[in-house]
């Protein structure tokens, strides 16, 4: 069966609402699909004892502040979910869910969506499909040799089935110092990084990122020098749970093993250390596999953006994958600007 929409979005987390919100407000025809049977995108698969880098003000999509979460400073991601769920039902944002957006191809004037529900005729696409479904581990040597449990971030909920264990966790981001820090006495832990962990300083949280990204975006629209944006800043904020392990000793990073051996891992001076399991918190790929038949993707594995729009095809829009689609796009606060970029564009296309 065949749908015919103006325009597609597919993804229905907080940038696929973000693109819906701006849609509707300029009267745009659209529907958005989206592969989970549930409202919330990546935030219902985090690890149990997550909690948001920004207070809840700072982590609004646009129209709608996230109310706080009593007793929380920094809100859970229960509470983000309920807070995506309550936007898309506020704004009656038309979500059609348990949709698998397979492929995109061109079709004359049109695209053509192809999902396992039947295909939908449109006029423009926006690609909000995260980062979430593809993990990414790097090909480091011995990983098929190894005996012990290997997991990634996505995989990850809770100290208590690794206690007593020996644990390296990989990562010196975000997910690496906190997963790092939940299981902080509960495992026997070893935290490695390709380079000495960077905290941003203790009194800022991710307010200052969205600060930085702002002045990058501001700069970059004025033709002034990139600023560096968020990346100028560190990496680890340093949430009170990371404080309190760094602070108690149990962040001491240590640099990148050289390989895993059946039982564990060697380190750089050849001395081997014993191993019950390894998380491997490195890291994202864009989910843009539906849009291979395009022929879009550069060396990268980008696809080339002006902004959000795809240079080689005007009619795709690529929303919250990070700084190549928008100074902190990938960030609650951050998506709606480039929404309404990408919203405007797609009007004066279809007008
Ligand atoms: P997602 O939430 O991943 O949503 C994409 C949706 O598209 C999903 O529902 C997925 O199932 C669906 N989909 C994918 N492919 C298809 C397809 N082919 N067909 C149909 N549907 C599809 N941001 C902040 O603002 N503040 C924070 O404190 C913060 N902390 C973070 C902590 C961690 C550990 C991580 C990993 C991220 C954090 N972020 C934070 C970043 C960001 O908010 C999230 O990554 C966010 O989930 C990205 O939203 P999204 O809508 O782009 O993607």
């Amino acid at each position: 069966m065949t749908h015919r929409t103006d325009v597609v979005v597919i993804g229905g987390g907080q940038s696929g609402l973000a693109a819906g919100y701006h849609l509707r407000r300029l009267g745009i025809e659209h529907v958005i699909l989206d592969a989970q049977t549930a409202p919330g995108g990546a935030w219902q698969h985090t690890w149990d004892s997550l909690h948001l880098f920004s207070p809840a003000p700072y982590s609004s999509l646009p129209g709608r502040l996230m109310p706080p979460q009593p007793g929380q400073l920094y809100p859970d991601a229960d509470h983000v979910v309920a807070y995506l769920a309550d936007y898309e039902k506020r704004y009656e944002l038309p979500v059609q869910r348990g949709v698998w957006a397979e492929s995109v191809h061109r079709d004359g004037e049109y695209l053509r969506v192809q999902t396992d529900c039947g295909s939908w005729q449109t006029r423009a696409v926006v690609s909000a499909t995260g980062t979430w479904t593809r993990p990414f581990i790097p090909a480091v040597p011995g990983r098929r040799e190894f005996t012990g449990r290997q997991l990634h971030t996505v995989q990850y909920r809770a100290p208590g089935e690794f206690a007593g264990q020996r644990v390296i966790v990989v990562g010196g981001g975000n997910s690496g110092a906190q997963i790092a820090a939940d299981l902080a006495g509960t495992a026997e832990l070893t935290w490695v990084t390709q380079r000495p962990p960077r905290y941003l300083a203790d009194d800022i949280d991710g307010r200052a990122l969205f600060d930085a990204a702002t002045a990058r975006r501001r700069a970059l629209d004025s033709g002034r020098t990139d600023t560096g944006g968020v990346a100028s800043l560190g990496d680890i904020v340093a949430v009170p749970p990371v404080r309190a392990a760094r602070d108690a000793g149990f962040l001491m990073a240590k640099p990148m093993f050289t390989r895993l051996i059946a039982t564990g891992i060697q380190w750089a001076d050849g001395t081997r250390a014993e191993v019950d399991a390894v998380i491997w918190c490195t890291g994202f790929r864009p989910a843009l596999a539906p849009f291979s038949a395009l022929r879009l993707r550069g060396a990268r594995g980008h696809i080339a953006t002006e902004g959000t729009r795809a240079i080689d095809e005007p009619r795709l829009h690529l929303l919250g994958y990070g700084d190549w689609t928008g100074p902190a796009s990938a960030t609650l606060i951050g998506v709606g600007r480039p929404a309404r970029d990408a919203a405007l564009q797609i009007h004066d296309l279809l007008t």
